[in-house]
């Protein structure tokens, strides 16, 4: 990218149904590539880049527990979801000759670090993309969430949240051709009118802690690198 960054350190969060492309559950090798190759070029812009990726395209723990199982261990479920989407993507990652470390919030030494904070931030500086799996460790929580906490914890200028539309609307722009986009929200504006953003346990850690939420579409090709480099009310909205 020809521009320089405006953020020094990004979290990225990605949901698990950003890797699954056209597909209606899993991973689609194709989206995973494509989702590494912009990755690789953010972090050669010098940009420090962490990543929280979610577990929705494996396994989901409410809907675990509406099929009766105990909440608890369906989210466990759900956090080690993440955990096979964080190796997939450092593999992916790998694959584009970048560094990478999973670090992990549930213990797995074969196959993932335990998350350390420091060792997080040291990965970090030395210029390693840094993928936080199974969430907060946490059953009734989300990785929304984790985002939110790792951000903080890791001193993040800003929130990367990838979705499937161009940030957010006052409706369903599929369905609804009047809706319309906002460009700029404030915390209290998303949790009151229960927009759709992040969940209302991440949304107020990010407003009690000022961390800046800039939502936007990652189907679209370039669109992580025009988050942080460009125009920012080209392509999202920002919380
Ligand atoms: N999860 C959890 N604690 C966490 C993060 C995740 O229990 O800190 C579980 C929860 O069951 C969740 C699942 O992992 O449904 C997958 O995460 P999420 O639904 O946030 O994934 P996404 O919607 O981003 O794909």
């Amino acid at each position: 990218p020809a521009s320089p960054s405006r953020y020094k350190r990004i979290l990225l969060k990605l949901s698990g149904e950003a890797l699954m492309g056209d597909g209606k559950y899993g991973i689609h090798p194709p989206t995973l590539t494509r989702i590494a190759e912009e990755l690789k070029e953010i972090a050669q812009a010098g940009v420090e880049l962490a990543v929280v990726i979610g577990g929705g395209n494996i396994f989901r723990g409410v809907a675990g527990s509406t099929e009766g199982m105990d909440r608890a261990s369906a989210d466990y479920m759900g956090m080690l979801a993440t955990c096979i989407n964080s190796m997939a993507l450092q593999d992916a990652l790998e694959k584009q000759g970048c560094h990478t470390r999973v670090l992990s919030a549930i213990k797995m030494e074969q196959i993932a670090e335990p998350y350390i904070r420091r060792r997080a931030v040291r990965h970090l500086e030395k210029g390693r993309i840094v993928i936080f799996a199974a969430g907060t460790g946490n059953p009734y929580f989300t990785t929304d969430t984790a985002a939110s906490l790792r951000a903080m914890e890791i001193n993040a200028e800003v929130i990367l949240k990838a979705t499937k539309v161009d940030g957010v609307y006052n409706a369903d722009p599929k369905k609804d051709p009047a809706a319309r986009r906002y460009r700029t929200l404030t915390y209290m504006d998303v949790l009151k009118q229960n927009l759709n953003v992040m969940d209302s346990t991440a949304i107020s850690l990010c407003m009690d802690n000022k961390l800046p939420i800039i939502v936007f579409d990652l189907t679209q090709r370039g669109n992580i690198g025009k988050a942080i480099l460009g125009d920012l009310g080209e392509i999202g909205t920002l919380v």
